[in-house]
């Protein structure tokens, strides 16, 4: 796909997401934003995948370390048509629906991994690319974890081994938009230097904006052209990126647009179809 036609899928997933919360009356709009445009490069543009077969042994694997952020995921696999018939009103977080508030692999086709307690992704993704490896299989682990989420201990274990493993099918995204639930990184540990700490584990690691199309698709590229070690790509991002009273705005983080508020989203965004 072009740069355009994916930059176009991010939009429709941007409201797709923002409605999907509306409608649900409960949701973290914030964070799904921040990486919307990594979702739609990986899903319209970078991973092997099939819709109609998501059990594929050799399929590309995506884990949602940040599990939350999920209105954003299921905004896309239901428009790569993952769903049959595709999904019209999610019901997202409604008792039995198989749109939970954090991604759920029994309930929903698709998904790689549950997630949502958080700092388990890169440790999973360990396991799915030292599988491929002992089973000789080609595909790629992506995992998408936030900068909050790097104060878990767990993240630092699974970040190690990837290293001793010398995991090079295993590429992480890191969605630096500078906050957590609670407040900035800034506050809750005073710190951000994300890519020093990947490159101290020995990692290959890559600085970008994690808005531009090309550079996601680039540091792809790039990271795969590097054998022998595992892959962090750091994403410069923006909470709530795309609609303007979410953007750098925390308090979105978790919220519920109101009506007018809505009305805001289907005009910045352009709605579902434009
Ligand atoms: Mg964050």
């Amino acid at each position: 796909m072009t740069n355009e036609q994916i930059q176009e899928k991010a939009r429709k997933l941007r409201f797709e997401a923002v409605r999907m919360v509306y409608e649900g009356k409960d949701g973290h709009p914030g964070p799904a934003l921040s990486i919307a445009d990594i979702i739609a490069t990986l899903y319209f543009d970078i991973m092997h995948i099939d819709p109609k077969k998501p059990d594929l042994p050799d399929r590309d694997r995506l884990i949602l370390s940040k599990g939350h952020s999920c209105p954003i995921l299921y905004a896309a696999l239901n428009e790569r048509g993952y769903f049959e018939p595709k999904v019209e009103h999610f019901n997202l977080r409604q008792l039995g629906s198989k749109f939970q508030g954090h991604p759920s692999m029994r309930s929903t086709e698709g998904l790689d991994m549950t997630s949502g307690s958080l700092g388990n992704g890169i440790a999973v993704g360990c396991g799915m690319a030292f599988a491929a490896k002992a089973q000789g299989l080609d595909y790629t682990t992506y995992v998408i974890t936030g900068d909050g989420e790097l104060q878990e201990g767990v993240i630092w274990e699974g970040v190690n081994t990837a290293r001793g493993r010398e995991l090079d099918n295993l590429i992480v995204f890191v969605d630096r938009n500078g906050w957590q639930s609670y407040k900035s990184i800034d506050y809750t540990i005073g710190q951000n230097n994300v890519a020093d700490r990947f490159r101290a584990f020995g990692w290959h690691t890559q600085e970008i904006c994690g808005h531009d199309i090309a550079a996601i698709k680039s540091a792809v590229t790039i990271a795969k052209s590097v054998k022998g070690l595992p892959h962090c790509i750091v994403c410069d991002d923006i909470k709530g990126k795309g609609l303007s009273y979410m953007e750098n705005n925390n308090a979105w983080h978790k919220g519920v647009p109101t009506d007018e508020q809505f009305r805001i989203a289907e005009e910045e965004l352009g709605g579902a179809e434009k």
